[in-house]
């Protein structure tokens, strides 16, 4: 059975690189039918952080990932919280050194550095602890000596392996490092626990970045000790920033909340990190998390590195947008509307004006865009009454303001926009000059800007008959 699992360390906020490797896992277990567990990775006791998990679950859920097994919800693997699982790691590491794959080592950091010095660039760590006498040891350990416990690597030759993304791969077993698999806290490390737990849980597919690539060699050798079936890998490229710089938050980066707060909907997120190292066969680009669950293809990853680009999330972003159903982007940006906006328009019609013209749910965005139907701005700039196009001249404009005056204060039926936009059609004819010489000083002189969302007839309805003629009349004086 294809299992896949999301084993974020609690860091406090989610990263967009992790975000992107969940959502492959997601899909790879979904595509097949197959189960998608959460596994939270703290024995870095050091890096933990209040409310992280709470952070790691408010993601998957707002993005519709629902996973079937972890911490919160239990299955049949648990715990699912590393920290939790310590006593097994132990009876695992201890067994390793029964097979002679594992050994105590009692090295003093000094110790190390020490070696490192001497050995310079091609530095290969050589454990003088590897030929400690079991009595040796055992003194030791009685005598309450530190320790660590490190995997035992011993001409082991040439190690290879297929991964799903980056192919086959092949070292030099001898220069692995001997690394520590149990740390002197008596907490796992992360090279040993993914193995044990992984195992354990019965993972199919590895999914993580390839930042791993490079110790997977190490964890085959301990999937081979404890002669355990190897997991398929799947080593992803990182999300970049540019082409030298990783995405990262501890560089100011935007995170997955980042992006939520800046007005980013999470399918929208979803769907464009679904394209970070990942192509469909043809050049469609929106999906929905079914249609992605669908189509996903591990070997439709790419090895390259992905470049971040917040202009293609924001395009996305307002394609979203304008496929929302009206009500739910209304009732999703009331609250921003009502910021802005404290007389009683109609609010549901302003939505229905900037739904097409809103990239992200951004309250300065938002407020810039629709402040005018509040208040008209204060000595907005009269030239905006030439539009350039019609060859129009304030001039012209004033006089096609008072006509529009003279026509309007008679009309009544201001309560349909369609009424609003017959009658103001019959000034060009009266004037005898093109359409646009007359609408835009109208739309300037009831907006007071240059761009708006929705033109003379749209604006002119918002605001009703009495502000409209009194807004007209400013145009005018
Ligand atoms: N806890 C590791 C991380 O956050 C997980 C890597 C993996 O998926 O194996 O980087």
């Amino acid at each position: 059975k294809t299992r896949t699992r999301f084993a974020p360390s609690p860091t406090g906020y989610m990263h967009i690189g992790n975000l992107r490797t969940a959502l492959f896992e997601y899909l790879i277990a979904k595509h097949d039918n197959g189960d998608f567990i959460l596994r939270i990775e703290d024995t870095d006791q050091v890096r933990q952080v209040e409310g992280a998990t709470e952070i790691i679950y408010d993601t998957l859920k707002s993005v519709g990932m629902n996973w079937d097994e972890g911490p919160d919800i239990g299955g049949n693997y648990g715990p699912y919280i590393q920290s939790e699982r310590l006593p097994m790691y132990k009876g695992y590491a201890e067994e390793l050194i029964q097979l002679g794959k594992a050994h105590y080592c009692f090295c003093s950091e000094e110790d190390i550095e020490k070696q490192r010095q001497e050995q310079g660039e091609s530095f290969v760590f050589h454990d003088p602890c590897k030929n400690l006498t079991p009595e040796e040891i055992q003194a030791k350990l009685d005598a309450g000596q530190p320790y660590v416990i490190r995997q035992t690597i011993d001409h082991v030759g040439s190690q290879d392996f297929d991964d799903e993304v980056y192919g086959h791969i092949e070292v030099d077993g001898d220069l692995l490092d001997e690394q520590v698999l149990i740390k002197s806290d008596g907490f796992p490390t992360y090279n040993f626990a993914n193995v044990i737990d992984d195992h354990q849980m019965e993972i199919s597919h590895v999914v993580r970045g390839n930042e791993y690539l490079s110790s997977t060699p190490k964890y085959n050798l301990l999937y081979d000790a404890f002669g355990w079936e190897r997991p398929i890998y799947v080593h992803v490229p990182p999300v970049m920033k540019d082409e030298h710089h990783k995405l990262s938050k501890r560089n100011g980066d935007a995170s997955f909340q980042d992006l939520v707060a800046k007005g980013y909907l999470p399918e929208a997120i979803i769907n464009y990190i679904a394209l970070l190292g990942w192509s469909p066969e043809n050049d469609q680009e929106i999906f929905s998390m079914d249609e992605l669950i669908q189509i996903f293809d591990t070997h439709r990853i790419s090895k390259r590195p992905a470049i971040f680009d917040i202009d293609k999330l924001t395009w996305m972003n307002s394609e979203y947008i304008k496929a929302m159903p009206k009500e739910t982007f209304y009732q999703k940006v009331e609250p921003y509307l009502k910021k802005v906006i404290t007389k009683d328009l109609d609010l549901a019609y302003i939505a229905e004006l900037i739904q097409s013209r809103i990239d992200r749910f951004d309250q300065d965005e938002i407020t810039e865009m629709i402040d005018f139907f509040e208040a008209l701005p204060e000595d907005y700039d009269l030239e905006m009454y030439k539009h350039k196009r019609q060859k129009s001249t304030k001039e012209k404009s004033i006089v096609s303001l008072k006509a529009a005056y003279d026509l309007l204060k008679d009309f009544d039926q201001w309560d349909s926009v369609d009424a609003i936009g017959e009658e103001m059609m019959k000034l060009p004819t009266q004037l005898e000059v093109k359409n646009g010489v007359v609408l835009w000083p109208i739309r300037t002189a009831l907006s007071g800007k240059r761009a708006t969302p929705g033109g003379a007839f749209e604006i002119a309805y918002v605001l009703g008959k009495e502000e409209s003629l009194r807004r007209i009349q400013v145009g005018i004086d």
